[in-house]
């Protein structure tokens, strides 16, 4: 139970900028820096492996920058669990988000020998396809090349290093057979045929952000970042727009794009995912308490199954398989081409971040999972508990979020939060924001342009980089009892310091996500107050005893959560995981295997942690 009363302690009176112009303010937004009163006791300038920024002083005053819901990610690692040689250690640097994404190298872009061959419309009919190869001979990558709209990347291309990059450098030694760059539902199919001809393994790839690397293989990755137009149907004078979405689509350009037609889609904050990933599994964002997952606006899709059809699935069409297709998990049935989502028109948006200090953290963090669930569904927030890796200070916690609201309103909701904690927080900033602008500023951001907010190999003003992490995942259901507070703070207080970053990640859960009946689309947790991420990251450069001192703390601080927490999530999928499909998919796994049996009874689209065609025995 909350303790009641509001504003209990002292701190923070919030000086907020005036509302942007173009969204009928008086001036200029001077956006999440907005200034709080000089009493305030704001932290020296810092960031922990989670690169959250601690605040820092500004013309005599205390300005506070808000950060995302975290700089969350650095990567994790695939069933292949390599190690890199190394020579020399690197201590895990803190790092904001945007610095995560700015680390070295480049995803996989296109190039290669494209050879066009004309429109070639997604249809609803097998392929048109005669490949002018043996069927079981050895692959002839030219042949397909010639098939396709799109190119074919080979390791003998000068493209190739590039090509087959996961954004965690962790996969950087798979070595797939080919890279496939679609630009049509037709090159998607033709892909499908051939590897199938050809006994080769496939997998999809949109954005490729696999924790677990599933978006390599060692045969033919069907890249779909060729389709990534974002078209909006109607605009934001209407309450039931929609927008249809390529699956290789990333996050900031459709943030981008659904923005400055003033509509929003709830999703996450990592500008370079890729929506077919986020949406196949559930997709939790800034925005979900109040629209729900992104999952939970998908109108219908288009899908290549593994016998070469395209099929739209919506709630008339193909219903158990737009019913999987919602959490069910990207890879498991097919290779979506297309999304058309229900999309909203933008409220007023308000972000803020709230810090405490370290003494607080078990307080703070008990105190956020009692008041999250009476919260209005207008809050989402997450409860960020960061280790200071081998950076120095100690570990920090802070609340951050985001309100699709007013200022005011916001302010107000925090207010029961902070006396339950009962422990002045040492900053609080508040503001409004532009929706477009929020979502940069969740995506580490902030100080780019669109453009610069991808990675080199996407945009050739991208300045974002990958990452070297690992995560494991788990929901909370009820609130945590004390000793799973103090086995948090623990945890996260025993990775610092240490050569690498850890830190454990609340994310809210509950209001619209919570309503959707547990059965209704294969998004099963639907009763979770927050999801966890476990996460640790590491230089990448780092010796192989730092990456397993990393994954140990990984391990140990997930296993001593365990006797609290339930099930994991699909999207943050886990190699380590025990039970994985339980785990992920709980009541719903068994109706996600009939569809699975269905439509792919070959177990074409198999990867280490798939779904199966019969449920395991
Ligand atoms: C830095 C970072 C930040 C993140 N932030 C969030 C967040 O805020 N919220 C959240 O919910 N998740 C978040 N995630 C997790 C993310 O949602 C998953 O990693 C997601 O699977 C990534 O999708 P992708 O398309 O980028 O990845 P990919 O690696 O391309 O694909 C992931 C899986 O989907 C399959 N797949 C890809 N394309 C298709 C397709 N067209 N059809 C069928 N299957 C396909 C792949 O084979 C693979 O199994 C984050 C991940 C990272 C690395």
């Amino acid at each position: 139970m909350l303790p009641g009363g509001i504003g209990g302690n002292q701190v923070t009176s919030v000086i907020v900028a005036p509302r942007p112009a173009w969204r009928g303010g008086a001036t200029a937004s001077t956006g999440p820096s907005a200034r709080l009163r000089s009493d305030q006791n704001v932290g020296g300038e810092g960031l922990g492996p989670l690169g959250i920024a601690r605040g820092h002083r500004h013309d005599g005053d205390a300005t506070y920058r808000h950060r995302g819901p975290l700089a969350r990610r650095r990567v994790s690692h695939g069933g292949a669990g390599r190690k890199r040689n190394v020579t020399a250690v690197q201590p895990a640097q803190p790092f904001d988000r945007r610095q995560l994404f700015r680390r070295a190298g480049a995803l996989a872009a296109v190039a290669g020998p494209a050879i066009l061959l004309g429109a070639c419309g997604a249809g609803t009919q097998p392929p048109p396809v005669t490949i002018p190869t043996t069927i079981g001979g050895p692959p002839d990558w030219n042949a397909l090349a010639t098939a396709l709209r799109g190119s074919v990347v080979v390791p003998s291309d000068a493209s190739y290093g590039t090509a087959k990059l996961l954004f965690d450098t962790r996969f950087d030694a798979l070595d797939p057979a080919a890279i496939a760059f679609c630009q049509s539902a037709s090159d998607v199919q033709r892909c499908v045929d051939f590897a199938r001809r050809h006994g080769v393994q496939l997998t999809a790839r949109s954005g490729g952000h696999s924790y677990a690397g599933y978006s390599s293989c060692p045969g033919l990755i069907i890249d779909v970042t060729g389709m990534s137009d974002v078209t909006v149907s109607s605009n934001s004078s209407s309450s039931n727009s929609s927008a249809v979405i390529g699956a290789g689509a990333r996050l900031v350009d459709i943030y981008s794009t659904l923005g400055s037609q003033g509509v929003l889609l709830p999703g996450g904050s990592c500008p370079t995912v890729g929506i077919a990933g986020l949406t196949l599994g559930g997709g939790i964002g800034v925005l979900g308490r109040r629209y729900g997952l992104t999952c939970d606006n998908l109108a219908s899709l288009d899908l290549v199954t593994a016998d070469g059809r395209v099929l739209t699935c919506d709630a008339e069409h193909n219903p158990d398989l737009f019913w999987a297709s919602r959490g069910g998990g990207g890879g498991n049935f097919g290779i979506v081409t297309s999304f058309t989502f229900q999309v909203h028109p933008i409220p007023d948006i308000a972000l803020f971040t709230v810090d405490w200090p370290w003494a607080a953290a078990t307080d703070v963090l008990g105190a956020w999972l009692g008041w999250l669930p009476a919260a209005p569904d207008e809050l989402w927030a997450n409860c960020q508990l960061d280790s200071s890796g081998g950076a120095g200070g100690g570990p920090s916690i802070k609340i951050t979020g985001v309100y699709a609201g007013s200022v005011a309103d916001c302010t107000a909701a925090l207010a029961p939060l902070r006396a339950a904690v009962g422990a002045a927080p040492s900053s609080q900033f508040v503001g409004p924001e532009t929706y477009e602008r929020a979502m940069m500023i969740e995506a580490g951001c902030e100080d780019l342009s669109v453009a610069q907010c991808h990675l080199p190999s996407q945009n050739p003003a991208g300045t974002l980089d990958r990452s070297t992490f690992a995560a494991a995942s788990a929901y909370v259901v009820d609130p945590f009892p004390a000793a799973a507070l103090t086995a948090v703070t623990g945890a996260v207080a025993g990775a610092n310091p240490t050569p690498f970053g850890g830190a454990m990640i609340f994310d809210g859960y509950g209001g619209t996500i919570a309503r959707v009946p547990a059965a209704a689309s294969a998004f099963v947790h639907r009763d979770a107050i927050a999801g966890i991420q476990y996460f640790t990251s590491w230089g990448a450069s780092a010796p192989s005893s730092v990456a397993e001192a990393a994954l140990a703390w990984l391990a140990s601080t997930s296993e001593a959560l365990a006797p609290y927490t339930t099930g994991a999530y699909v999207n943050y999928i886990d190699p380590a995981q025990p039970d994985f499909l339980n785990a992920y998919y709980g009541a719903n796994l068994a109706r996600l295997v009939d569809v699975k049996h269905a439509v792919d009874p070959d177990d074409v689209f198999h990867f280490a942690q798939s779904i199966p065609t019969v449920v395991p025995g």
